[in-house]
């Protein structure tokens, strides 16, 4: 490769980055639900995140990563109107900090901004 190939070579990476990166990076390519991307926000002191395998989390479906959502036994979750369903933006969340808060239904623990169970609903 010549040099200035390799310069043109470098432009075109450049310009497809930044293409991919204003439509949303891996999304564009594989079109997976776009989500926001999570911050690792230590869980507060003496705190500890609710359990996943607790059976009412269970029975919810709940994952504190909503992308780990079994989209077989959700397909809703998945639906375009849906991209905005975490446990942020749910009525039974209580913010406790940037990236944790408490459930009304989940109760023992915190659960991640970016969760999600069955029960989601939206907040006013
Ligand atoms: S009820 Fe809402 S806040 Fe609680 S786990 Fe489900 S989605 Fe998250």
């Amino acid at each position: 490769m010549n040099r200035f190939s390799r310069k043109q070579f470098l432009n075109q990476l450049i310009v497809l980055v930044s293409t991919l990166s204003l439509f949303g990076g891996e999304s564009a390519i594989s079109g997976k639900e776009s989500k926001p991307v999570p911050k690792t926000i230590p869980i507060p002191e003496g705190e500890t995140p609710v359990s996943e395998n607790e059976p009412t989390a269970q029975a919810l479906g709940f994952h504190q990563d909503a992308i780990k959502t079994d989209y077989n036994l959700y397909p809703d979750r998945k639906l375009p109107e849906a991209k905005n369903q975490f446990c942020a933006t749910c009525s039974q969340f209580t913010k406790i900090n940037e990236g944790w808060g408490k459930c009304n239904i989940l109760s023992k623990g915190l659960v991640s901004n970016h969760g999600w169970c069955s029960a989601w609903s939206k907040r006013y």
